[in-house]
C-alpha cells in the first residue's frame, strides 16, 4: 500500500541542497499503513487492529546522501510462551540507515530523485523486532509441566523434574573430595 501523502515519504530536496542540515520526523503511523495485515485472513497476530508505530527519526544530509538515525516504538501483543497469559508491550527498534542517490555503499537505500521513502525500513524493523514468542515478564515462572498450575499464582508442590543424568557423575565426585 503506497500513499504519496504518507509522513514516511519525505521530500528531501532541501536537505540534499545543504549538506550538514537536519530534519526531524516525529509521527505515529498505523501498522496497517505499513502494509502489514492487522485484519482479515492473513492477520499478523502480533499487532492490534489500531496499533500505531511511533517514528522518531533524525535525517542528516551528507554530500552524497542522507543518514537516518533514531528509534521506533513498536507496540505488540501476544500470548506468553511460558504461562499462556495475554501479554503486550512496546519494543524500541534502533534505526541507522543511509540513503543515496547514487549507491556507493552496498547497504544504502536508493533515493528516488528527491524522495526519501522510509516505509520499507520502518516496515522491516516492525516485522523483525515485534516478538513472535513473547514472555509476559522476564521472570515468568510459567505453567507446571506436571499439573498445569500457573506458578506465577500458586505453588503446586509438584516435585521438580528429575535432574539431568549428565551431572550425576559430578555430584558424586563432590562426595569424594576431602572436607575443607
Ligand atoms: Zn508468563
Ligand atoms: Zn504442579
Amino acid at each position: 500500500m503506497r500513499h504519496t501523502s504518507s509522513p514516511l515519504r519525505v521530500n528531501a530536496a532541501e536537505l540534499l541542497r545543504r549538506p550538514g542540515s537536519e530534519q526531524k520526523i516525529d509521527v505515529a503511523v498505523a501498522v496497517a499503513e505499513l502494509g502489514i495485515p492487522v485484519e482479515g485472513d492473513d492477520t499478523d497476530e502480533r499487532f492490534a487492529a489500531g496499533a500505531e508505530v511511533g517514528v522518531h527519526l533524525r535525517l542528516e544530509a551528507l554530500t552524497d546522501g542522507i543518514v537516518v538515525d533514531g528509534t521506533l516504538d513498536v507496540p505488540w501483543q501476544g500470548t506468553c510462551r511460558r504461562c499462556l497469559a495475554d501479554t503486550s508491550g512496546v519494543v524500541h527498534s534502533e534505526v541507522h540507515e543511509l540513503y543515496q542517490r547514487v549507491i556507493t555503499d552496498p547497504d544504502a537505500f536508493e533515493l528516488e530523485g528527491d524522495l526519501l521513502d522510509l516505509q520499507p525500513v520502518v516496515r522491516e524493523l516492525v516485522l523483525l523486532d515485534a516478538p513472535a514468542t513473547p514472555v509476559c515478564r522476564p521472570d515468568c515462572a510459567g505453567l507446571c509441566p506436571t499439573c498445569g498450575t500457573n506458578r506465577n499464582e500458586h505453588e503446586c508442590g509438584c516435585a521438580p523434574p528429575p535432574a539431568d543424568p549428565r551431572w550425576e557423575g559430578l555430584a558424586g565426585l563432590k562426595d569424594l573430595l576431602p572436607p575443607e
